[in-house]
């Protein structure tokens, strides 16, 4: 007999060789109809995977992540057996699960896929799934699972093979189809009902641009026809609000082939929304008192080899850049921490007037491959809203609420209302992993775990998920589409302190280390602003929009009075323009709407007289028609509603 523990904490004894679906029964009739993968002792195994020790057993359904990932990543092996039917002599590499759905790599040979070819896929592999194939693991020697790609002329694979231990690879069988895989299956083809292929892309073998280019096949699949309808009316919301096409609409940001992949532009609209989200957080931050500081662009290379950011970033980064005549080597700045470390370094310093709270939107560089590019969520230069605190050990409770206080004043003001938050520990079975004093480990993890409670954070510790250098605090956003999007980090760090040589002076007139903190409540302002434009739909908050009203006149009668109010808006600070096109005011309208500026103003022969405008509010309609003071009460009391104080 072996005793299996489940999640609940109970035991329960079994015959040796039960399965995961053995104990599913064993619970419920309904839990073993609905589980579809399996975690045991923290490995993946199929749900027929005999169990043969004792050990802690987690079943999971198509509700959990881990149920989606093995869905997916069977239904990838669905995919590839039907282009091998479709297309013969392709070429298989690798088939993973993704976020959403999973995608295979081939190698087409002389054939070709696009998107009108998908639909014939997909019938394919829905005939192949209506077969009900089990998924079968099966374990193979080196010999053998080379000789099968070998015969097949299957390169990729063989490379795959060639780098694996005899003994530990195995073979995944379902109907006629074989493929190299470590396991993680669902129990069988027949589970999978809707399936949809997504998108077709190149791609490098192994995401090497010197090696052979493949066709990279996205799709995704559900175990019920409703909920890939749904899935796709969401991805269907999710075009219309991509930031790409909206940042285009709302004229605040391009790219120009000319000046480089990767690195955006900011037109003057956008330029100001991120002035305006920078003023916003500098506000907050001198009140929490941070002292902003200016680095440049570029560092000596040997500025990131004392960081280890050259260790990093410096294979995969941009070249060195080389002085004409002393040759001296300097490098685009990966990261700002090194630079602030220096600043913190250019005097001594003593306990008294610790904590040091050095902010700064400090644009860092980093070579990304041109196929991970991605408007302004994945680029090559971006601006972070960057700070560390220097601080003593026994600070750091203090300083990670403030800093969680700011993070969350943050959210708040921007219409981010669901959020959870991560607490990354170390694994207490390998402290050997961690630089850093035990003791401080143990204020610092407890500065954070006490600091999230307090806050009152919807928050899981990952246990072991902490970096080598220190514990954090990660906050993850669901955007209005139930997205998530990782935001705001807080990371605790005794490793730079150390490269640095940073101290201060205690009140036992020695020399200590101080504990540096990490943090970014958007992370890097281009890619808030991607996330903030898909959140709102591009309808951000008052405060933030860079147009709050637009004057319409209906004839060109009113011009002067249009300018009257807009002059008198100006006046309160209310961003407005007018509209005195020589059209029509229904035309005025539309186009306003189109830029989603939040109120309307139309004046004509009553308002003028009677010193009124009349209101409109964008996606709402007619509000009335009330004095221009009303009307600033109106913004500013909209403002206040979100914008709260610090
Ligand atoms: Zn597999
Ligand atoms: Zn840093």
């Amino acid at each position: 007999m072996i005793k299996i523990t489940l999640p609940d904490g109970s035991v329960k004894e079994f015959e040796k060789n039960a399965t995961p679906m053995d104990v599913a029964k064993s619970i419920s009739e309904g839990l073993a109809r609905n589980v579809i993968s399996a975690n045991f002792n923290g490995t993946k195994v199929e749900t027929v995977t005999p169990l043969t020790t004792d050990g802690s057993l987690t079943l999971y359904t198509w509700n959990d992540d881990e149920g989606k990932q093995a869905f997916w990543h069977s239904t990838s092996h669905i995919m590839a057996q039907a282009l091998e039917e479709l297309y013969p002599g392709v070429k298989l590499t690798i088939g993973p699960s993704i976020d959403n759905g999973f995608y295979y790599d081939v190698d087409l040979g002389e054939h070709s896929i696009s998107e009108k070819d998908f639909s014939a896929i997909e019938a394919k592999m829905l005939e192949i799934a209506r077969g009900k194939h089990d998924y079968k693991m099966r374990a193979v020697t080196k010999a053998e699972a080379l000789d099968f790609y070998k015969k097949q002329g299957n390169e990729f694979k063989v490379e795959l093979i060639e780098n694996l231990e005899d003994g530990t690879i195995t073979f995944c069988d379902h109907d006629t189809f074989t493929d190299l895989c470590r396991g993680g299956h669902i129990p069988n083809t027949g589970i999978v009902k809707a399936i949809k292929l997504l998108s077709v892309a190149g791609a490098y073998w192994r995401g090497d641009e010197n090696k052979p280019q493949l066709t990279r096949i996205y799709g995704i699949s559900f175990p019920k026809q409703k909920d890939l309808k749904e899935y796709l009316e969401l991805l269907e919301e999710a075009k219309k609000r991509d930031h790409r096409k909206l940042g285009k609409e709302l004229e605040l940001f391009t790219f120009s082939q000319k000046v480089g992949q990767g690195l955006p532009l900011w037109l003057p609209k956008g330029a100001a929304l991120r002035e305006r989200l920078e003023n916003f957080l500098k506000k907050a931050q001198k009140k929490a008192g941070y002292e902003q500081v200016v680095s440049p662009h570029i560092g000596q290379k040997e500025l990131y080899v004392t960081s280890g950011h050259y260790a990093k970033y410096g294979e995969d980064s941009f070249q060195p850049i080389h002085t004409p005549k002393m040759d001296e080597e300097f490098l685009l700045k990966p990261m700002n921490c090194p630079h602030h470390c220096e600043i913190y370094n250019a005097r001594p310093w003593s306990y008294k007037e610790l904590p040091k709270r050095y902010a700064e939107f400090g644009t860092v560089y980093r070579y990304e491959q041109s196929g991970e590019l991605h408007g302004l969520t994945r680029v090559r230069g971006f601006t972070q809203d960057d700070a560390h605190i220097f601080c003593t050990p026994d600070q750091l409770d203090e300083e990670f609420k403030n800093v969680i206080d700011l993070v969350l004043y943050v959210f708040g003001s921007l219409g981010f209302e669901n959020f959870t938050a991560q607490v990354s520990l170390r694994d207490p079975e390998n402290p050997d992993k961690y630089i850093g004093k035990d003791e401080n480990w143990e204020k610092a993890e407890n500065a954070i775990l006490s600091a999230a409670k307090e806050k009152g954070l919807n928050y899981v510790i990952e246990t072991g998920e902490a970096a080598f250098y220190g514990p954090k605090l990660d906050f993850m956003v669901k955007d209005a589409l139930g997205r998530s999007w990782q935001l705001g980090t807080i990371q605790v760090d005794y490793n730079l302190p150390e490269r640095f040589d940073l101290n201060y002076k205690g009140s036992d007139d020695k020399l200590h280390r101080p504990v540096m903190i990490h943090r970014a409540p958007f992370g890097s302002m281009e890619r808030f602003i991607a996330i903030l434009l898909e959140h709102t739909a591009g309808n951000f908050p008052l405060w933030l929009m860079p147009e709050q009203a637009i004057i319409l006149s209906i004839s060109e009668k009113y011009e002067k009075y249009a300018e009257k109010v807009l002059n008198l808006l100006e006046n309160d600070e209310i961003r407005a323009l007018v509209d005195n096109r020589n059209e029509t005011i229904g035309k005025k309208i539309r186009d306003a709407e189109m830029k989603k500026i939040p109120y309307m103003l139309i004046v004509g022969e009553q308002e003028e007289k009677d010193g009124t405008i009349s209101v409109r509010k964008h996606g709402e309609g007619d509000i009335g028609t009330i004095s221009i003071n009303e009307f600033s009460d109106l913004i500013n009391s909209e403002i206040n509603r979100t914008l709260k104080k610090f």
